[in-house]
């Protein structure tokens, strides 16, 4: 299948590109600068060969920036849509979180509509953030979270701090690609993946330590010593390693079944002390960083146990795309390796 791939330098989407080549689709995808699309390219010198190109998109909240991008030779039949900025290192929640996440959808979307007929399918990263609801994190036994959820934040609250601003940036642009496609009746269908907290190793040739991507910063800070005196709670108690869920992104395409389906792909739960425990057995050199594994604080699931969590059902993603989940403990030690190849 001839695919465009979004925002190719993210941390989930290079594993996604690297799925795609792998399995033998041929791809373009969009970064902000030659210099990335070099890197990239210089990447994969024998499987991107022939099914390797970029077009370059500086910015997706700007009105059209995708109107040259989907357009190509041969033409695409599948859409992946991962661009969306995930930091919250922000001045303008608006500007910097609500417009590209919103604007970025829409503007694909559109796009394709106008200037790719061959499209069948769109497949977009969403996130469990656009699930959630931020009030009853993360105590609430009684409720399982599905696809059926959605995150109820408003456009106030989404102003309250970057984290909400975040959620909302998610949770408001999957709305408006479900709601183009019920206003617009395009020829394309979409799928929406929704993913909670995501780990695992990243590609050498994107990242050094500093510019890691955000979800991964907490491992890189846990074995720089910087909760050496007491483990942070975890947060959302969700995750999923990048390769299984790069994976639940190519077999969206893959499986015609997923069609106009959202997927809450979630390997089940995870605590920082499992996050520790598995750098202090694996990498004796961050025993000294981190705290001892008996040593209080509030990285543990609350009360020692996932009892009191919310429940949640990945078993649409199991079934209907076939994904079998890796450890937490594999996901940390291929980071952790990843990082040390970074200068860790
Ligand atoms: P990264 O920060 O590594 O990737 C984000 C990508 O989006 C980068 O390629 C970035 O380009 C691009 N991007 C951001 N803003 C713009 C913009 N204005 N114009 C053009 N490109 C832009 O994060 P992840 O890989 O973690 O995130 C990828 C997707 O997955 C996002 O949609 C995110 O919301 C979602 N997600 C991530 C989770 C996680 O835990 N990591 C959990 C749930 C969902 P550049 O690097 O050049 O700025």
């Amino acid at each position: 299948t001839r695919v465009l791939l979004t925002g190719g330098s993210g941390f989930i989407a290079a594993h996604v590109l690297e799925s795609l080549l792998t399995r033998g689709h041929s791809v373009v995808t969009t970064v902000r600068s030659q210099e990335k699309a070099d890197k990239i390219k210089q990447a994969y010198p024998d499987l991107g060969k022939d099914k390797l190109d970029f077009a370059i998109v500086e910015d997706i909240a700007q009105e059209g920036a995708f109107d040259k991008a989907v357009i190509s030779d041969p033409p695409f039949e599948s859409v992946i849509h991962t661009a969306s900025p995930f930091h919250f290192n922000i001045t303008d929640t608006k500007k910097d979180l609500l417009d590209p996440a919103i604007n970025g959808t829409t503007g694909i979307l559109k796009a394709i509509k106008k200037s790719a007929p061959s499209v069948k399918h769109v497949v977009i990263t969403s996130s469990f953030a656009a699930i959630l609801n931020g009030a009853k994190l993360p105590n609430w036994p009684e409720h399982t979270y599905t696809e059926e959820d959605w995150n109820p934040i408003t456009e106030e609250q989404a102003l309250i701090n970057p984290a909400e601003g975040y959620r909302a940036s998610k949770t408001f642009a999957e709305r408006a690609a479900w709601d183009f496609v019920r206003d617009e009746k395009p020829n394309f269908t979409i799928s929406t993946v929704n993913p909670p907290m995501v780990f695992g190793p990243v590609v050498h040739y994107l990242n050094t330590l500093d510019s890691l991507n955000t979800s991964n910063q907490r491992i890189r800070d846990f074995a720089q010593g910087k909760a050496k005196n007491g483990l942070p709670n975890s947060g959302v108690y969700l995750w999923i390693d990048v390769r299984d869920l790069a994976l639940v992104h190519v077999r969206q395409i893959e499986v015609p079944e997923a069609q106009g389906k959202r997927f809450f792909a979630t390997a089940g739960y995870f605590s920082n002390k499992e996050i520790a425990d598995a750098i202090r057995n694996n990498f004796p050199e961050y025993k000294d960083n981190l705290p001892a594994a008996d040593a209080p604080g509030d990285g543990d699931y609350p009360n020692g146990s996932t009892e009191s969590l919310h429940k949640y059902d990945n078993s649409r993603t199991v079934k209907l795309l076939d994904i079998k989940f890796r450890t937490i403990e594999e996901s940390v030690v291929d980071l952790v390796k990843s990082l040390k190849a970074a200068g860790l």
